[in-house]
């Protein structure tokens, strides 16, 4: 399907327009009711004496009260803090408007490549509030909470299972964090067995920036290899920097290219016969669920993203879930506690154990891991049942349509099938003067959340596209239409994007003065207007 192929040509701010039938908007117009164009500081609505909804304050003896006295040693302020003095209803506005200011997955189409941001279904909501699983205390004995640990206990097995992969610690709160307790499990495997003289990792350079941190942050160097012209990684340059200093080799499969990596059995076959122990960064299993078992092609330790590939809201940085994955050789150093099931005399009984593995790494975060990330995880896995596989199926079938649409107009850096995301350069427009930058940005005046931009670092003004397994055949086509109608811009209009966005609440900010003239308090803003 190339241009013109019947569908209605996309415009500039239609997909804002959605669910506003008939109500054509110009830019600068409201977006939709009640959502100001501009919405103030917090601090500049605030007006004195102005206050929210309180109990019937007479009743009360608050004034019996001295809270300098009750605070004690010296911590009660001279001045009032500077608060704003705003209403309840002012407050709850504001707040709202500004929620709708974000872009999420829920309002539109949202390709973030590397990220995985699929549409979050809310059953998996409606699962993590109920009572049992939220109002738990970690403190609770096991006793008292034997279904969150069955659940646990249940989502850990899924997860070997998926992973090919007999042990797992649901402990990491994060993609980066399972990097480090994986890496922590490395150390103290090679120091048990007196091999002190490890201290280097092997490290891609497509990797994602967290793997070189994770390896630096456990006190390891990094050895970058290149990667080859596929945009895949040779057993032969693993070869050539393998040593009996080297701990492990960090890979992700497949990798931020969006391409599987063929030669990985060789590749753990050099790392394993050089004494050292393989990594995968398994961010990207959404393309090989149930297709590919990383244990089966050689790894021995791997993290999860369930925030990304099991499905919780993650793009405002909140809570995650790293589960790491181990083989046989690491499982004495996972993390405790670890999850034990046995049989008791009516049925199975669980419970945490934190004695039974003296060689643990110990805890790495707090209590048990981000629990009610695991209920979602869990339940999106049961949505799914034993069509695991239909996961990654359309995962990978809508980043190659989209790849194949798309490839008429734009670039792809690394030709032939991708998986789960497709990579474009910037090689079919910077002769028009226009930058990757310029093209993320005027997406948004078509009502899309850019793509991932200039990354990975390998590819020259990157374009990182991931539709995920969420997005419907319409959807695509909208956000291809709007790629074409962009790049047909470039050549015959560049100013366009260049003054893009221009339907956004903000339009092109001056990044360069913002980084190096940043304004962080209200204070100094206001004494600079
Ligand atoms: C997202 C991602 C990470 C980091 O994971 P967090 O959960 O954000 O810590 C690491 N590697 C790859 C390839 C990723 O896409």
């Amino acid at each position: 399907m190339g241009k013109g192929s019947g569908q209605r040509e996309v415009k500039p701010g239609d997909s804002l327009r959605a669910g506003i039938e008939g109500a054509p908007i110009e830019p600068g117009d409201r977006m939709s009711p009640g959502i100001q164009f501009e919405e103030p500081l917090i601090f500049e609505r605030s007006r004195t004496g102005r206050r929210g909804f309180v109990l019937g304050q007479g009743d009360w003896d608050v004034d019996d009260v001295d809270p300098a006295a009750e605070l004690g040693g010296g911590l009660f302020r001279d001045e009032p803090a500077e608060l704003p003095e705003v209403s309840e209803p002012e407050v709850v506005r504001h707040f709202t408007r500004l929620s709708q200011w974000n872009y999420s997955i829920d309002a539109g189409f949202y390709p973030l490549g590397s990220c995985t941001m699929k549409y979050n279904p809310k059953i998996n909501e409606a699962t993590a509030r109920m009572a049992g699983f939220a109002q738990l205390h970690p403190y609770m004995p096991d006793q008292w909470c034997q279904g969150a640990l069955e659940l646990l206990w249940r989502l850990e097995r899924i997860l070997c299972e998926v992973a090919g992969l007999p042990a797992c610690s649901l402990q990491p709160a994060a993609g980066a964090q399972g990097e480090l307790a994986g890496l922590m499990c490395i150390r103290a495997y090679h120091q048990s067995r007196g091999d002190t003289q490890r201290t280097r990792i092997i490290v891609p350079d497509s990797a994602h920036g967290t793997n070189p941190a994770s390896a630096a942050f456990n006190g390891f160097s990094v050895v970058e290899v290149a990667s080859n012209a596929d945009g895949t990684l040779d057993p032969a340059a693993v070869e050539a920097v393998m040593d009996e200093t080297v701990a492990g080799l960090m890979i992700t499969n497949p990798n931020t290219l969006g391409i599987f990596e063929k030669e990985i059995e060789a590749i753990c076959e050099v790392v394993h016969r050089g004494g050292g122990k393989v990594y995968m960064d398994g961010a990207n299993m959404n393309a090989i669920l149930g297709k590919a078992r990383p244990g089966d092609f050689g790894i021995d330790v791997m993290h999860f993203n369930v925030h990304k590939t099991f499905s919780t809201p993650h793009g405002g940085g909140g809570p995650g879930g790293g589960p790491i994955c181990v083989s046989d050789d690491l499982e004495p150093f996972l993390p405790v506690p670890r999850i034990e099931r046995s049989e008791g005399e009516d049925g199975p009984v669980y419970r945490r154990d934190f004695d039974g593995h003296p060689q643990s790494v110990g805890k790495v975060k707090a209590f048990w891991g981000n629990f009610l990330v695991y209920v979602r995880a869990y339940t999106y896995l049961r949505e799914y049942g034993s069509d695991l596989p239909g996961i990654s199926e359309r995962a990978v079938l809508n980043a190659n349509y989209m790849r194949a649409r798309l490839s008429d107009t734009y670039n792809v850096a690394y030709p032939g099938r991708c998986m789960h995301e497709v990579v474009f350069d910037d090689s079919s427009f910077r002769d028009f003067g226009v930058s990757t930058m310029d093209v993320a940005k005027r997406l948004i005046d078509f009502g899309f959340h850019p793509p991932t931009i200039y990354f990975p670092l390998n590819v020259d003004g990157a374009l990182m596209v991931e539709p995920t397994e969420t997005e419907s055949l319409r959807a695509i086509d909208e956000f291809v239409e709007a790629m074409e109608t962009i790049h047909a811009e470039a050549e015959h209009s560049p100013q366009l994007l260049e003054a893009a966005p221009q339907n956004a609440f903000r339009n092109r900010l001056d990044e360069t003065t913002a980084a190096r003239r940043p304004i962080l308090t209200y204070r100094q803003l206001r004494e600079e207007r």
